[in-house]
């Protein structure tokens, strides 16, 4: 059986805490490895690692920090096939999708490239009589990342890459449901020419995160996971006096106006409800047709394209999902789904009893449908994180408004019109951090930043884009006064610009 170590010091080491959790293959629902679950003190040894490399990591010039990212652009360029087939086999998404998740990863390293740009402060001569002010960005020192399984190229890359490019060492505590490629990315930072110790892996569980958020030399938490775990990261964190920035679950409506492209909207939503399994933050996860015609014309739509949904292994290119990452999370999924029928929805399409031939113990299942959803039902307030897509009818727009904005969750949401007035109100108004118009999973791209809102975000800076340079550096501000005038003794009234 293979082991997964942690990786520290610029190599995999092995656990020394005897404890260890399986790392499946969902496809297949067999365990293919181990991995080693860090106790505080391994937490402790990869920190000391990490602040005795950062000093001269920081005091390397930023062009030759950005360098080191587009060398390691390159070399996951060369491994792209490789890696996509091993978080495959960990996470069990398709291999087309696994190229996603790692793609969107690599998008951030590539705006990471231009850290000496992003890095420079801002200037004013002559700010008062022979006073200059000028600041400066500065590295925090050790920054940690703690990341969940279901995007375990693209997340680990969204905090370290610009973490690392402002100067800082990193700690990733990534999922250790699948471990393998967040391992991969590092070892091909230290070949891309980072210095050992700037970039550590520590596999693990609480008690791995617990060492984290109480360690007194890491500065910085990013976090992405469900927002339970979000919330407790946050104010953790906080009480130890670091920075913070969580990010949590979500529930993603799309409003589907009566003028809307049905045709589209469909498309949009079985790629955007099913894809991944339904295991994306980002996923759709509730459709609101406006008005009973709109609804109607959805279901005759919807019903036949959920049922001829293609489920196959990771490993089948024209699979339209997989399976689920592991059987506890396929068990929640389909509890959830009794739930709903319990709660009273009409189940328009089961996908419960799915087997996959040759398959039989993978973690599988098809797409389910639910109509007739209501707000108070508990399968529409929390996150099912499944092939599920629940349709709640509303009667207008303002009903269909109300519903993502008064949601708990707060992370995306689209509207489907063709009316420029409709979505320029929508987006105006509605309660959310990232709106899609006629566009059904707006992830916004690289140089933009990411977040959630309400119960999907815990802390003020967003993920990638500018706020990733300022939640990962600190500003100093420098105000400067050379001898010369300075000659007219002491001044006991507080200085002004005036
Ligand atoms: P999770 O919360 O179970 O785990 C996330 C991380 O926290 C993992 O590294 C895990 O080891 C750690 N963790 C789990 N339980 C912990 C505990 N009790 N104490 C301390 N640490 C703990 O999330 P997951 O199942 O890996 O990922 C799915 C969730 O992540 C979904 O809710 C999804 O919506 C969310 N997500 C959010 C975003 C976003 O940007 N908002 C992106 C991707 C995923």
């Amino acid at each position: 059986m293979r082991t997964i170590g942690h990786f520290i010091g610029g190599k995999e080491v092995k656990g020394t805490s005897g404890r260890f959790a399986d790392v499946y293959e969902p496809m297949t629902g067999e365990v293919q490895a181990k991995v080693a679950l860090a106790s505080k003190a391994e937490v402790r040894a990869a920190v000391e690692n990490a602040a005795a490399a950062q000093v001269g990591w920081a005091n390397t010039n930023p062009q030759r920090r950005a360098r080191v990212m587009m060398k390691f652009l390159e070399l996951v360029q060369r491994d792209y096939d490789k890696l996509a087939d091993l978080l495959a086999r960990e996470h069990g998404k398709t291999v087309p999708d696994a190229k996603g998740d790692i793609q969107r990863g690599l998008e951030v390293v590539e705006f990471a490239c231009g850290v000496p740009h992003l890095m420079k402060g801002e200037y004013t001569e002559a700010a008062g009589p022979g006073i200059d002010i000028y600041s400066m960005r500065q590295p925090l020192g050790v920054v940690a990342g703690i990341t969940p399984f279901n995007f375990p190229a693209m997340i680990p890359m969204w905090k370290f890459a610009p973490a690392i490019a402002c100067g800082n060492a990193f700690v990733l505590k990534p999922s250790e449901r699948d471990p393998g490629v967040p391992m991969a990315l590092a070892a091909l930072m230290i070949e891309a020419g980072l210095p050992e110790g700037v970039l550590n892996v520590v596999n693990g569980d609480k008690e791995a995160v617990d060492a984290i958020l109480d360690d007194p030399d890491i500065k910085a938490v990013g976090f992405v996971g469900s927002s339970p775990i979000a919330q407790y990261i946050y104010e953790r964190a906080a009480a130890n006096n670091k920075r913070a920035q969580c990010f949590g679950g979500a529930k993603n409506h799309a409003i589907i106006m009566p003028d809307a492209d049905m045709d589209q909207t469909v498309d949009a939503l079985i790629g955007a409800g099913y894809g991944s399994a339904g295991e994306r933050c980002m996923a759709i996860s509730v459709a609101v047709p406006v008005g009973k015609t709109t609804a109607d014309r959805l279901m005759e739509k919807l019903i036949p394209r959920v049922e001829s949904l293609k489920i196959g292994p990771s490993t089948d290119p024209s699979a339209d999902f997989g399976p689920l990452v592991t059987r506890a999370a396929l068990e929640r999924v389909k509890d959830y789904v009794e739930v709903g029928v319990k709660e009273g929805a009409t189940l328009a399409v089961d996908g419960r009893g799915f087997k996959m031939q040759g398959y039989e113990n993978g973690f599988y299942m098809g797409g389910c449908l639910f109509d007739n959803v209501t707000k108070d039902m508990r399968i529409y307030k929390e996150e099912i994180f499944g092939p599920v897509l629940s349709v709640v009818r509303a009667k207008d727009y303002n009903e269909a408004l109300a519903l993502p904005s008064d949601h708990d969750y707060g992370n995306g949401v689209a509207i489907f019109t063709r009316d420029g007035d409709a979505a320029r109100d929508f987006a105006a108004k509605v309660n959310v951090g990232m709106v899609g118009v006629n566009v059904p999973i707006p992830v916004p791209i690289a140089y933009y930043t990411f977040g959630g809102w309400k119960k999907s975000g815990f802390g003020d800076l967003n993920q990638h884009g500018p706020d990733s340079i300022r939640f990962y550096t600190k500003t100093k501000t420098v105000t400067s006064r050379w001898p010369s005038g300075v000659k007219d003794g002491a001044e006991f009234v507080i200085p002004t610009m005036n």
